[in-house]
């Protein structure tokens, strides 16, 4: 692990520090701080500011619209984004950009990637994911979307699930069977579709918290063109399983920093509510203030891996399953020191139903309330606490595979 960078790293950082204290308001505190009709006008002249700064992409190349940054470089731009507490881009972004955008440079052909990137970018084209549907999550293999040839297009019958922020997109990439009698990680493939046509529709979830940021999305003879399959056809699985790891491995630089800002509300907290003497409420603080510290070793752990050219591998489910895990057990806590306050929504609940509440966030009961509800959710998106031991076990420890069920009961 190397917990430090170097000279020209760090006079990188005061370039993006620069960059920040001139285009954010004096007195910025977070978008935590903004009200929510407020934050929406502020992400999107914000998603603006970094389209035409670079900074949108800022590890794809040049010749895509990209920033072309090292690796090291793009670490400390989300870091000190992350300190900042201003986002990384628009709600579709991170399905577009990080997500898609990566994935097509990987494996798109010269067309999609010359017609899709720019797109992108742009903010033409909003994405979201179609992977999960009712019978598969932790088994995607099991994916049953059906698509078939149709002369110069692909026809979609079925249903997704779980679609976050599939209201606000006009695309959605698609995980399909094209052919029942493969195997079934052999008969899977990738498609991108739009989402502005008579076969697909979007029906709100309503969660716990009383928000809706996750859809469910029907398919019924909706439609994409023959060629837009990434990957080529029947290859969908190593197409998705690429995606995947650029999902799970961007936290490890941010999710430390974010966390540490969430327990530092928190200490506040107990101040306000004049518990930070009590020897209980104290050895529990103290026991987050260690598992964020550790956190923050992961988080370098990995990213010294990745500033040594290795992408996010097995090693990911380590710090998903970490925080995920912590963050259950931190927002309890939070609700234990608002004691009978905790059971009443009072002030503004977080804007987004993942991770921490945005930095600058007040300390309301609807902020911690909101943050505890989502961090329910936090062990089972992107690959629930089972799945991340199992790979833990089994990929890193060398543990046997767990057991399947016999061939005829598949
Ligand atoms: C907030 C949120 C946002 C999401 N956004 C998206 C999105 O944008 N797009 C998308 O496609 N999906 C999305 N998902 C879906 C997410 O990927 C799935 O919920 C997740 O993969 C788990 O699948 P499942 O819900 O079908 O649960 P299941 O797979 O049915 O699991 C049920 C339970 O069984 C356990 N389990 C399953 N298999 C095993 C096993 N082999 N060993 C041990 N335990 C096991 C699981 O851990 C879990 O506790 C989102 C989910 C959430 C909560």
């Amino acid at each position: 692990m190397q917990p430090t960078y170097t000279a020209e790293a760090e006079a990188y950082r005061e370039k993006v520090q620069a960059f920040l204290a001139e285009k954010l308001p004096t007195n910025w505190k977070g978008t935590g701080a903004l009200e929510h009709d407020e934050l929406s006008e502020f992400v999107a002249s914000w998603r603006q500011t970094l389209y035409e700064a670079g900074y949108l992409a800022p590890g794809w190349p040049v010749e895509y619209g990209g920033a072309g940054l090292t690796a090291t470089e793009q670490v400390i731009l989300a870091e000190e984004f992350a300190r900042a507490g201003v986002p990384t881009g628009g709600p579709n972004d991170v399905f577009g950009i990080q997500m898609l955008g990566n994935t097509l440079l990987m494996w798109g052909s010269d067309e999609q990637k010359a017609h899709y990137l720019p797109r992108i970018l742009s903010g033409a084209d909003r994405w979201c994911q179609g992977y999960s549907e009712p019978n598969a999550g932790s088994d995607l293999g099991n994916v049953g979307l059906r698509a078939e040839l149709d002369g110069d297009e692909w026809v979609l019958n079925g249903q997704k699930i779980w679609t976050s922020a599939g209201h606000l997109a006009d695309h959605i990439f698609t995980l399909a069977r094209t052919d029942p009698d493969a195997p079934k990680h052999k008969g899977i493939s990738f498609l991108l579709v739009p989402m502005e046509q008579p076969g697909i529709e979007v029906r709100p979830i309503k969660m716990i918290s009383g928000e809706s940021e996750f859809n469910e999305v029907f398919y019924t003879d909706a439609r994409c063109p023959k060629d837009d399959v990434v990957g080529g056809v029947n290859n969908g699985w190593a197409v998705a399983m690429s995606l995947l790891g650029f999902e799970r491995g961007e936290s490890a630089a941010t999710g430390p920093i974010r966390f540490e800002a969430e327990l530092d509300r928190l200490f506040d907290l107990a101040r306000e509510r004049g518990v930070a003497d009590d020897p209980l409420i104290r050895q529990r603080l103290a026991w987050c203030y260690s598992k964020v510290r550790i956190m923050k070793f992961l988080g370098m752990r990995t990213l010294t891996k990745f500033l040594a050219g290795h992408h996010p591998g097995p090693d990911a489910a380590i710090s998903k399953l970490y925080w995920s895990e912590y963050h259950k057990v931190v927002t309890e806590l939070a609700l234990d020191i608002l004691g009978a306050d905790g059971q009443q929504i009072d002030g503004r609940p977080p804007a987004s139903a993942f991770n921490t509440d945005d930095p600058g966030a007040p300390n309301s009961s609807a902020s911690w309330i909101g943050t505890f509800l989502n961090a329910r959710a936090g062990t089972i998106y992107a690959g629930s606490s089972q799945i991340q031991r199992n790979i833990i076990g089994e990929m890193i420890l060398g543990l046997p595979k767990e057991p399947k069920p016999p061939a005829g009961d598949r």
